[in-house]
């Protein structure tokens, strides 16, 4: 089995998720008492989302490819970035180390393909639904991608940083965020990229909207498990 590096605290709580999901995985996969060999770096999100705020894109690319070196001696034959929006530096992460970072766009567009789906919304932060780094991603694996209006793009971005990123999960933000889905479907997304890993602590993929959701922390994992265990 090779080692997992997770490159992670974007925020602790979807991080959190990756550790439980990648183990739950791997003992699914190969009984027993197997789990995941991990190592995890672990930054402190304030320092990133004030680097994400102010724009210092570069700053944010150096802190994580020293903590992505770091893992590599470490023992990781793999990275994960544990986040979408920071897929913003993912060349710099790669670029600093000698094994292959797994990055989250490519695993989460093969999961929407298989579906059957090319047109899709995105959710999540307003870097990641604003900016080109992510869409431009999903579109080289021929995806066509809807993001909600700025009201709504407003609304998304305010409870991921304001909310899910502090371990508070509202049923209003719940109810809010169905509208959005609702909405998006209406202007003919076939399903939904939840492409912020804390979106999946607020949304049920299993339960929730009237088209499939992908949720990225659950695809980013699995891919993982897949990496690690080929
Ligand atoms: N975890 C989030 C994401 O997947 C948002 C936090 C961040 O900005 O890194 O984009």
């Amino acid at each position: 089995m090779k080692c997992i590096g997770l490159l992670g605290g974007m925020s602790w709580e979807s991080t959190a998720e990756y550790y439980r999901l990648i183990n739950r995985e791997v003992a699914r996969r190969l009984g027993g008492l197997h789990s995941a060999r991990i190592v995890l770096a672990s930054v402190d999100f304030a320092e990133v989302a004030a680097l994400q705020a102010s724009g210092d894109w570069d700053a944010a690319g150096r802190l994580l490819a020293t903590q992505a070196a770091r893992l590599e001696g470490a023992g990781a034959d793999l990275v994960l970035i544990c986040a979408n929006t920071m897929h913003k530096v993912a060349d710099a992460v790669q670029d600093a180390i000698g094994v292959p970072l797994l990055h989250l766009a490519d695993a989460t567009a093969d999961a929407v393909r298989a579906a059957g789906i090319t047109r899709v919304g995105l959710l999540g932060t307003a870097y990641t639904m604003e900016q080109d780094f992510y869409r431009d991603r999903l579109a080289t694996h021929g995806l066509e991608v809807l993001v909600p209006d700025a009201d709504d793009r407003a609304e998304v971005h305010r409870t991921i940083y304001d909310e899910l990123c502090r371990g508070e999960v509202l049923d209003e933000s719940h109810r809010t965020h169905l509208a959005i889905i609702e909405r998006l479907r209406a202007r003919g997304a076939e399903g939904i990229i939840l492409g912020c890993t804390e979106l999946e602590l607020l949304l049920d993929p299993d339960a929730d909207g009237s088209v499939p959701l992908f949720a990225t922390t659950r695809i980013h994992a699995r891919a993982a498990v897949d990496a690690a265990l080929a």
